[in-house]
């Protein structure tokens, strides 16, 4: 069996999935891509139906990523033949009052200083189109048309299919037990023997401290135990991909949601509303608490949402205490190219494939991505305090 290759990717959730198929169009069989679980496994935080998708973000550094991610999705579409991108519109809710860097007026003007059309609309006029929501007078809207869903599961699994197409060999059920960099190349210790490689892209989500263990190295990332709730509405014509849109409610405590896709049935959740845990730690089983705050959200402000629970999924967010990414090489280690998701970072999943590529090739990118470095003090200042987007996290007791 062969050892060496020049990149060796670990981890084949969205990320390293992607960074398999950009690498080996370029590289080919010099591509090996390791998983230690199943592919498609349900363990970690990609593997769903659906993935908001959006150019209205509050902040510029996400904003001005979010048209190439739309243009590489596209390419990966037509290689593949499968549709991975469906765009619903986007409605993003608040209250009238709400102030802070996250708030409406952040999403609309960043979309204004890059040409992006949207909408702003009274609670009125959003009632009136979607009378599928019951909000108060003072809620307002911004719509945005592009907006929709990512097919997470597809998507992984075209990267996958890509990857093998282009020569990459992907090996699932196999866990990375050490990473070792010396100056020359890195060491990747299996249970089928160390393989070695001039670049190594660790894409390992919940796992990620595991890993860098091996470096020497451990980053103050916070891992959540998130859930989302499919719901069997009877009102199925009214929540239709074509009749409702993907929807964001922007508060301390925000939800989230989506037409009916994938599953015959509605699917909601609470951002950052989960409870600290580990990969390890994790359970599969749906938080009570988080389960009904999304339900009185739903009965308050889209009823007919609502139906028999179908099922809850737990997934797991993995976010740094500014809850950017990290897109940069391991500080001390310029063999080895990371990425941390910040648990928002579906929608970018084959742009930023895209960018670890160029990154393990070359060393650089034509992408903006000076936000993500590893070397900002949210990372290395341990006195950093961490701001989660919307909701503090709950610590178990
Ligand atoms: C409930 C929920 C809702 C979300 N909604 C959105 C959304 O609407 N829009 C959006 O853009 N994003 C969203 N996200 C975030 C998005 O899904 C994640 O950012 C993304 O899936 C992260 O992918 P990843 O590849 O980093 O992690 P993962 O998918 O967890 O992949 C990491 C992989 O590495 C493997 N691995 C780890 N260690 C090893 C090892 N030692 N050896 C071999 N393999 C290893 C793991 O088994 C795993 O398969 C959501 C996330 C959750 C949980």
């Amino acid at each position: 069996m062969r050892h060496n290759y020049d990149v060796i990717v670990i981890g084949c959730g969205g990320l390293g999935s992607a960074a398999a198929y950009w690498l080996a169009r370029e590289i080919g069989s010099d591509v090996l891509a390791i998983e230690q679980f199943g592919l498609g496994h349900e363990r970690g935080s990609s593997q769903d139906h659906s993935r908001i998708i959006r150019h209205s973000y509050h902040d510029p550094n996400y904003t001005v990523l979010a048209a190439p991610a739309y243009d590489l999705w596209a390419k990966v579409e037509a290689e593949s033949g499968v549709q991975i991108v469906h765009k619903t519109g986007g409605l993003d809710l608040e209250m009238l009052g709400t102030t802070g860097p996250k708030d409406l007026s952040h999403c609309a003007a960043t979309m204004a200083a890059h040409g992006i059309p949207y909408e702003e609309l009274s609670a009125a006029e959003v009632m009136y189109r979607w009378p599928q929501f019951t909000l108060p007078d003072d809620a307002r809207g911004l719509y945005q048309a592009d907006s929709g869903l990512v097919d997470a599961r597809k998507a992984n699994a075209v990267h996958i299919a890509l990857a093998r197409l282009h020569g990459a060999t992907v090996r699932d059920h196999l866990p990375v037990r050490a990473l070792r960099s010396n100056g020359d190349a890195v060491e990747v210790e299996t249970s089928e023997g160390v393989f070695t490689a001039d670049h190594v892209v660790v894409a390992a989500g919940a796992w990620t401290n595991t890993l860098l263990g091996g470096l020497g190295i451990t980053w103050p990332l916070t891992v959540t135990q998130e859930q989302v709730t499919y719901f069997a509405t009877p009102h199925l014509r009214e929540f239709a991909p074509d009749r409702f849109p993907v929807w964001i409610w922007r508060a301390p405590q925000g939800f989230y949601g989506f037409p009916v896709y994938g599953e015959v049935a509605t699917k909601a959740g609470q951002d950052a509303g989960g409870e600290e845990v580990t990969a390890e730690t994790r359970t599969f089983e749906s938080n009570p608490r988080a389960h009904e705050r999304l339900i009185n959200f739903l009965e308050s402000h889209i009823p007919r949402f609502l139906g028999p629970e179908l099922y809850t999924k737990t997934c797991l967010y993995t976010m740094p205490p500014d809850r950017h990414f990290v897109i940069d090489a391991v500080p001390g280690h310029p063999r080895v190219t990371i990425a941390v998701d910040g648990g928002h970072a579906f929608k970018f999943a084959t742009l930023i494939g895209r960018i670890l590529s160029q990154l393990a090739l070359r060393g650089q990118t034509e992408y903006p991505i000076d936000t993500f470095q590893a070397n900002r003090a949210a990372i290395t200042d341990p006195t950093f305090q961490p701001m989660f987007r919307n909701e503090a996290v709950v610590h178990r007791t």
